[in-house]
């Protein structure tokens, strides 16, 4: 293992428009889906490890993301823990620019490897998806810094399209935001005992919900403006995160294996 990605303990995901990290020491990591490109730094003394999730100038989209490469590469430099930043719509009538701490998912992909167990049968218990330790990590951070946010469950669709207003009539019956990159990550975070939590930026209202079409520059206009207190945020928690885990999230794989 090279310097910079030496004992890692925590591992950020950064979504649209988290350019944070660019000043940050690169360094490929390869795994066994391929190689991507990794950001280190230190955040309040502990060694951060930061990835794009769509890697770079290209902006890969959604339901191409190479999502085991990026978990696995959290693996593989030997991080434990996972903040992730999505952006997501409301269906709640949340303020734009608000947070939302996610607490479960409910997963309407469709053509994305979602395991990484394809030659073996390995049913994860996914009672408990997000990190019950880092999420309190983030809600402290939030209440910290005065913030605005709430909990709320994530509808994940395939994109890259948005989604329709009979969709999202359908979906806000069971979810209060609604993304495109939460899923299948936080599953194959599980699958390898990671603490996998995420800190959702409400960008814009989902479809339906007002008179306006829905652009993407919104959304990364929302971001951006956000960068800095997203930033804020991530390194609060960071620092709330105690060295030792006391979750259950490193029992994930107990009794999953057939
Ligand atoms: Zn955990």
């Amino acid at each position: 293992m090279e310097k910079a990605a030496e004992n890692v303990e925590i591992a950020v995901l950064g979504g649209v428009g988290f350019n944070s990290y660019r000043e940050f020491e690169s360094q490929p990591v390869h795994t066994p889906y391929g190689g991507i490109t990794t950001y280190f730094t230190t955040i309040r003394r502990k060694r951060v490890a930061v990835i794009p999730r769509h890697a770079g100038e290209n902006h890969i989209p959604p339901h191409r993301i190479n999502y085991r490469a990026n978990i696995w590469a959290v693996h593989a430099i030997g991080a434990k823990r996972i903040i992730s930043t999505n952006s997501v719509g409301s269906m709640r009538g949340h303020p734009v620019g608000s947070f939302v701490v996610l607490g479960d998912f409910i997963d309407f992909t469709r053509n994305r490897p979602s395991t990484f167990y394809d030659d073996k049968t390995v049913h994860v218990d996914l009672s408990e998806p997000y990190c019950p330790e880092i999420r309190t990590a983030l809600r402290c951070a939030l209440e910290k810094k005065g913030l605005s946010y709430t909990e709320g469950i994530y509808a994940c669709t395939e994109g890259p399209r948005f989604e329709t207003r009979a969709e999202i009539r359908m979906m806000s019956q069971f979810a209060d935001v609604v993304g495109m990159t939460g899923v299948p990550e936080v599953i194959l975070a599980k699958e390898l005992s990671l603490c996998y939590a995420s800190l959702a930026i409400v960008t814009n209202q989902a479809c339906g919900l007002t008179t306006q079409k829905l652009t993407a520059d919104e959304v990364t206009e929302v971001v951006g403006k956000a960068q800095d207190s997203i930033f804020e945020i991530i390194s609060d928690t960071v620092e709330n995160l105690k060295e030792a885990r006391s979750c259950r999230c490193r029992f994930a794989k107990e009794g999953a294996c057939l």
